[in-house]
């Protein structure tokens, strides 16, 4: 009897256990996301808006193993984001751009502490400077050989989408794709890269680049917010600026956390601007079961803007004041009815001309 009420209440239990177990998981059932960081330098002596020092970077990295974040390598990222291998809960990928010295010399010790991958954008044009202040062939071969993914960011840094004076879109796009095949045959001749990634200077790109980029094979990031999840534009994914104000931990933290909106359709004119076009308008078809539409908030230079919803799963945002010449961003936020204390959060980058076609540093 003794033993059958044990079998009776271990079946019990097992039921209990197995149907709770499923109904959690049901539960915290989001669409794969990642967040990817992008940082610049790693100093106390460089300007503060694209630098972290040394303590704050290790304090990032502290965060993130405390708090049970899961740093993989931005293959890993891109394969579980099209489903073909499975991504850990809150996936990180960690990212550099512009291979300056102190990366190698600051970053690249406290990222080998804590025993975590990341990505290295390289404008090839500075490599092996006379001052120093980029790295040389030799380091990134030695990152190469630490598993330290190393890609593509341009010869020269140049403001991509700028067309010069006198020049027509065919030559630009020529001299754009000259630009990206230039660099990744350098970088493959001299570290051995095999990779297609590319990173935009500045984020700067227009639908005529993405489309380019695109064709030619490559996978390419931005440096507007957001999580990156299976209907992010491969050729705009985005990545989180974690520098200067970016780099406190309170607000980055909740970007750590970032969840991918699903979308169905982001559409707009283009995110290059005429001077005369100063208010974009932006219309996102998505998947609305996991948030109140009515929390969606977006944010345009700071300002809250609440969205229009067209129906019930369509929302159009515009600028009430015009965009300032220059890379503006609307954002775009909704808190997870699932997961609490967690944001599904997209954004786009814009660049208004001014009236010669140009844009300040
Ligand atoms: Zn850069």
């Amino acid at each position: 009897m003794r033993l059958v009420t044990t079998l009776f209440l271990f079946l019990v239990t097992s039921f209990t256990v197995l149907f709770t177990g499923t109904t959690a998981q049901a539960e915290v059932a989001t669409p794969p996301s990642v967040t990817i960081l992008m940082y610049h330098h790693v100093s106390e002596t460089t300007p503060p808006v694209t630098s972290v020092t040394p303590a704050q970077l290790r304090k990032h990295l502290t965060y993130l193993r405390d708090n049970n974040f899961n740093v993989i390598d931005i293959h890993h990222a891109l394969a579980g984001v099209r489903g073909e291998v499975e991504l850990p809960e809150k996936a990180i990928v960690i990212s550099f751009d512009d291979a300056y010295q102190n990366i190698f010399t600051a970053g690249r010790p406290i990222l080998k502490e804590f025993n975590m991958p990341w990505t290295l954008f390289v404008t090839t044009d500075p490599i092996g400077d006379t001052a120093g202040q980029c790295m040389s062939w030799e380091q990134l071969q030695t990152l190469h050989n630490e598993g330290v993914v190393i890609a593509n960011h341009t010869t020269d840094h140049t403001h991509m989408p700028r067309q010069l004076e006198n020049e027509t879109e065919q030559q630009w796009l020529a001299r754009m794709r000259e630009n990206i095949l230039t660099a990744q045959q350098v970088l493959e001749d001299r570290v051995g890269i095999t990779n297609m990634l590319f990173a935009y200077p500045y984020g700067e790109y227009n639908n005529a680049l993405k489309k380019l980029v695109g064709e030619l094979g490559f996978t390419a990031f931005g440096q507007h917010s957001g999580g990156f999840g299976p209907s992010t534009d491969l050729q705009a994914i985005p990545r989180f600026a974690a520098a200067g104000v970016y780099a406190n931990l309170r607000s980055l933290g909740t970007k750590m956390a970032a969840l991918s909106f699903n979308t169905h359709e982001v559409k707009y004119q283009d995110t290059l601007l005429a001077f005369n076009s100063p208010r974009p308008s932006l219309e996102i078809e998505l998947d609305t079961s996991d948030f109140h539409t009515s929390q969606l908030q977006c944010f345009i230079g700071g300002v809250l803007h609440s969205p229009v919803w067209l129906t019930e799963t369509r929302f159009q945002v515009v600028a009430e004041h015009d965009l300032p010449v220059g890379r503006s961003r609307y954002n775009c936020t909704a808190p997870s009815k699932k997961e609490r204390g967690r944001f599904y959060w997209f954004s786009m980058q814009w660049i208004r001309q001014d009236e010669q076609g140009s844009w300040p540093d």
